[in-house]
């Protein structure tokens, strides 16, 4: 089963596409975990004076001249001595793409609050790396004086905290 990667697409070939619906193509994925319907354009404005901008396909925040930023970038990118930084933006509500591009950019411009739960969400890639993911979670907050609980249910993997905030893990969206 072969994926066609989106940034092996020139912007180009590219289009007649969108990544919404064709879903035989990797997207990247915007901070609420949404594919981009079509993320080329940020590469193509090389040199023009805009730095920072919200992508107008799916609303992340993208750099002109790069390629889009995919924020369903993974826990493990982050380096392990920044980890337990990571969980306290995480408990602070933040939201987990907004931490994860924040501190492997090391801008924290990236950081955003929300208080949605469905932007609270952590995405992995794998059945295995979520178990990791919320073992090393835990294992983060087992000093802390903050009640929580953690939920192992499938699919439904998640760690609240008593005074609101929920962290969840779940794998990212597949074709
Ligand atoms: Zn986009």
């Amino acid at each position: 089963m072969t994926e066609r990667r989106w940034h092996d697409i020139e912007p180009a070939d590219a289009m007649d596409i969108d990544l919404s619906t064709d879903l035989t193509i990797t997207a990247p994925l915007n901070e609420a975990g949404e594919r981009c319907p079509w993320p080329w354009e940020p590469q193509q404005l090389a040199g023009a004076p805009m730095g920072q901008y919200h992508c107008p396909y799916c609303g992340a925040m993208v750099m002109a001249g790069l390629p889009h930023i995919d924020y369903a970038r993974r826990w493990r990118d982050i380096a392990p001595f920044d980890l337990p930084r990571a969980a306290a933006l995480l408990k602070d509500g933040y939201t987990p793409a907004s931490v994860i591009t924040a501190l492997t950019g090391g801008d924290m411009a990236f950081l955003a609050r929300t208080n949605r739960n469905d932007q609270r969400v952590l995405f992995v890639d794998d059945a295995e790396e979520l178990r990791a993911t919320l073992d090393q979670l835990a294992a983060l907050y087992a000093d802390d004086p903050e009640p929580f609980k953690v939920y192992r249910v499938n699919g439904n993997e998640r760690i609240q905290f008593r005074y609101g905030v929920t962290v969840f893990v779940r794998l990212k969206r597949r074709r």
